[in-house]
């Protein structure tokens, strides 16, 4: 097993940290309820590392399927010593000590997890209030979309950022972190002039929900997953059965949610209660954090929204199910000028989807994404950024990338946004002469 790659350095860890924890408490980890073997993850436990490292997954041969084993220690030996990143943010316990630090930023804490962490909405730029006559769907059925929210009334669009509800996938909470710091300083954690980035966030309203998901984050104990493999994806990501097997996806949403006899390790997708906030009932809420995000859509009408996902593969904007062929294909566009952004700046980018109607044996389900649209109209879509794992079909990038190509989907989406906002503008304008 390679685990020798470029960004690796030597070990600088406290190995002693989860071997002090007892028993119980280590049990109580495993199964995702509130301890924590410590900030910045992997790397604690060098010692274990190098004693587990080689044997940990088991083929079994019954029936011709691999029933691949890992058990939670075997999976914290499997993380890589790597050199701290002062810009990555894979954990949410030093969230509440950035918000002290803002200035411009608005925070509020909307809801809290079952484990009892607070999920947050930090926000750029004044409220536009107005008359509200409907809900979204009434006015709808009303054909006036203005009795809900005339957005062609409002200065400057509205665009919400839904970071990560998959603990595991905390690129889009460094991403959202990294943006508060430009918002607020006109650099990103490294260092770096953002002036332009700052510049497109200043002429709009800013909705930032950095975690969606914080139970599944502080569970997540390697912090990131650059220069891991697929196997530790899947055992961060979506768990182990009560055998030690690893899960698979999709199979792993045939429980939901994750609780009982079942469950191995309680993988980052759900939150303390064994839910995936993407699948959550929408019409009768299993947990609380689907339904105060799609609150704060509710109350805001966002122009656009991103619930900001991590996969195997290169960036992609994904198609939103269940909405209007217009609505797909306004991600669509979207989609291309993220690439092209993102080929300009020599970073990695999928195809554009095509827009098309639900329909077949299997359709798409109709998720968090499809719901926040059905709760505002917004311009929604999935983004799902590459870890940067290692393995033949992995989306080879550095930690330093992936912000890259955070932000970089933040710019194409300002830019965008205000795009669309400055037409419907005009549009109304002109329809008033008439
Ligand atoms: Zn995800």
């Amino acid at each position: 097993m390679n685990r020798k790659v470029a960004e690796n350095p030597p070990p600088s860890r406290d190995a002693s940290r989860f071997s002090s924890l007892a028993a119980g408490e280590k049990a109580r980890f495993r199964r995702g309820k509130g301890a924590r073997p410590g900030a910045d993850g992997g790397g604690r436990f060098a010692g274990m590392k190098f004693l587990l490292a080689g044997a940990l997954l088991i083929a079994c041969g019954t029936s011709g399927l691999r029933a691949e084993k890992m058990t939670y220690e075997q999976a914290l030996a499997r993380i890589p010593d790597r050199p701290a990143r002062a810009f990555w943010v894979g954990d949410v316990a030093d969230l509440p000590a950035r918000w002290q630090t803002l200035k411009r930023g608005k925070t509020r804490v909307f809801a809290h997890s079952p484990g009892g962490r607070a999920l947050y909405l930090v926000s750029y730029g004044t409220r536009e209030p107005q008359p509200r006559r409907a809900n979204f769907n009434s006015a709808i059925g009303a054909r006036r979309p203005a009795a809900y929210c005339d957005r062609a009334a409002r200065r400057k669009p509205v665009i919400l950022f839904v970071g990560p509800v998959h603990g595991h996938e905390v690129e889009g909470l460094t991403g959202l972190v990294n943006l508060i710091h430009v918002m607020e300083t006109g650099r990103d954690l490294r260092g770096r002039e953002q002036a332009a980035l700052r510049q497109l966030g200043r002429r709009c309203r800013l909705l930032i929900i950095p975690a969606g998901n914080p139970d599944g984050v502080a569970r997540f104990a390697p912090r990131r997953l650059t220069g891991m493999r697929v196997e530790d994806l899947r055992f961060w990501g979506q768990g182990t059965r009560s055998d030690g097997t690893l899960r698979d996806w999709p199979e792993v949403k045939q429980q939901h949610p994750m609780v009982g006899d079942t469950v191995g390790f309680l993988g980052c997708y759900f939150n303390d209660a064994g839910v995936n906030p993407m699948h959550d009932e929408f019409f009768a809420p299993m947990s609380p954090e689907a339904p105060g995000i799609l609150a704060i859509a509710r109350a805001e009408a966002p122009d656009l929204i991103v619930s900001l996902h991590s996969h195997e593969n290169r960036p992609a904007l994904l198609r939103p199910a269940y909405v209007p062929l217009e609505t797909q294909e306004d991600a669509r566009q979207l989609a291309e000028e993220t690439y092209a952004l993102l080929a300009k700046r020599g970073l990695p980018h999928a195809t554009p989807f095509r827009a098309r109607a639900e329909s077949g044996p299997r359709p798409a389900s109709f998720n968090l994404v499809s719901a926040l649209h059905h709760t505002c109209g917004a311009t929604v879509f999935t983004f799902e950024c590459p870890h940067g794992l290692v393995g033949p079909h992995a989306c080879r990038v550095t930690p330093g990338q992936i912000l890259d190509i955070e932000l970089t989907l933040y710019e194409a989406m300002m830019r965008h946004a205000l795009r669309r906002h400055a037409a419907l503008r005009a549009a109304a304008a002109a329809a008033g002469k008439r």
